[in-house]
């Protein structure tokens, strides 16, 4: 993705300036310079560009700090918070609970992957145990209510739409009753693709979110839209109370500062990206690891700290050859969900990987995650040497999950579920290949960039 771009750009304006034997303003105005173009590039806003410019050099009194500091760490620091607050709106956006039915509405340009991002959603959250509901209230596309139904029948999700019922309105609001009826607790609705010019499209979203009166709008973005994004966010934003934001294709050549101006532009934060077409291929938006990400700091730069902090120093050699490896067995993944449960010090280190916190291991649900991690294991019990040491996913034939499901007494989806786990920490893990591991404190110096 272009990001990787935009991230090499940035932390090789660090690199030079970190090269200057003296850091004075020129130095630090060069460096901020080259970042503003990295950004701008980027398709980040002008204007957000110029104040984060004009807001390090505010807090980057160079004249103030005395030597021995390490300015470029402090100058770091400053840029890694800036891009933090560019993403941060201030406030979360609202929460659904489980149990308890929250009404969502999707709304984007036809095109954005509106539609697609609706199944992911309601599929992300029925594998945690939710009980989604799609309604297709885009009667202006032809073939979206298909679009719409084949993903859902795919997911085992339920759907509700018409053929020949042509008011969104209606639709919207007899879809809505019906899965409130039958108790779902996720009600997405998908309304109808519109361009910003498109005054009368943009009455009817108005229309349907007065009607299915939603807990929380989610307005989808291509991430490919470039500098168009601010002021596409902000037509939205204009029409429906927008509250958090989607961003999608970001696995493609898209450049994906647009997220940055979305987020300006709506005051709502990102909550999960797209990447790829196939129903899994979402993920949970953190803004630290991203902007760590970006400015070449790795997904990790808590988490290399942590990794001197806490790993004995005879350990740690091991491990970071195997993090360098970039290979990530089923072995590996048993052994690393004991030291969780053990929460040795290995676990503590793993706890800190975005993949495994945010996913695996949710806040408030330790319990669960617990459950599911012992679980795991257990399956893995049932498994031989071969599968256990194998990085080939295509090893894992219908027989064999069959066998390990028997083996465990575990249904077939148990396994599949853990091999789909297995797969998401395989691809974070293979982030980590190549990578150089700074000494102690050292923020920066991650080789490659991991984003690539
Ligand atoms: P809608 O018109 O906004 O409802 O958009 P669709 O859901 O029909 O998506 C438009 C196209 O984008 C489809 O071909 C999707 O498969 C594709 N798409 C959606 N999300 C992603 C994504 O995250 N990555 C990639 N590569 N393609 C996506």
């Amino acid at each position: 993705m272009v990001l990787a771009q935009l991230g090499g750009s940035i932390s090789r304006a660090l690199q030079q300036m970190s090269n200057a034997t003296i850091i004075d303003e020129k130095v630090l105005s060069e460096c901020l310079n080259e970042i503003s173009r990295a950004l701008l590039q980027a398709d980040v806003q002008f204007k957000m560009v110029r104040d984060m410019q004009s807001n390090i050099k505010r807090i980057v009194n160079l004249d103030d700090l005395a030597a021995g500091h390490n300015k470029r760490r402090i100058i770091q620091q400053a840029i890694f918070n800036e891009l933090c607050k560019m993403l941060d709106p201030g406030k979360p956006s609202f929460t659904p609970k489980k149990g308890k039915t929250s009404v969502i509405m999707f709304v984007g340009l036809q095109g954005s992957g509106k539609t697609t991002t609706c199944t992911k959603y309601a599929y992300y959250h029925q594998k945690k145990g939710w009980k989604p509901a799609l309604v297709c209230a885009d009667t202006f596309r032809a073939g979206a209510f298909d679009q719409l139904k084949q993903n859902a029948t795919k997911a085992k999700i339920p759907f509700y739409g018409s053929y020949t019922e042509s008011d969104p309105v209606k639709i919207a609001v007899e879809g809505v009753d019906r899965f409130k009826q039958e108790n779902c607790d996720l009600i997405i609705v998908d309304t109808s693709g519109r361009h910003k010019q498109e005054a009368a499209l943009f009455e009817e979203m108005r229309q349907v979110s007065e009607a299915t009166k939603p807990d929380l709008v989610i307005f989808v973005m291509d991430s490919s839209i470039g500098q168009a994004a601010f002021d596409q966010a902000q037509a939205f934003k204009q029409s429906v109370a927008v509250g958090a934001v989607i961003v999608t294709k970001m696995d493609g050549h898209a450049k994906g500062g647009g997220a940055l101006s979305a987020v300006a532009a709506t005051k709502s934060p990102v909550i999960f990206i797209g990447t790829g077409e196939h129903m899994d291929e979402f993920e949970v938006f953190d803004v630290k690891p991203f902007v760590s990400r970006l400015l070449g700091m790795g997904d990790w730069s808590g988490f290399m700290d942590k990794i001197h902090e806490v790993v004995p120093t005879d350990q740690q050699p091991e491990l970071l050859q195997k993090l360098s490896e970039g290979s990530f067995t089923l072995r590996l993944m048993y052994e690393q969900f004991q030291n969780i449960l053990k929460m040795g010090p290995i676990g503590q280190v793993f706890s800190m990987l975005p993949g495994f916190s945010a996913e695996l291991m949710p806040k408030g649900h330790e319990k669960e995650s617990q459950a599911k991690i012992k679980r795991y294991i257990h399956m893995m019990d049932s498994m031989t040497n071969a599968e256990l040491d194998s990085t080939n996913p295509k090893l894992m034939n219908e027989s064999r999950i069959m066998r390990i499901a028997r083996g465990s007494g575990r249904p077939v989806r148990d396994v599949m579920d853990m091999f789909e786990e297995y797969k998401r920490l395989a691809k974070i893990w293979s982030k980590m290949k190549g990578l150089k591991i700074p000494k102690k404190g050292e923020m920066s110096a991650l080789s490659r960039n991991m984003n690539a």
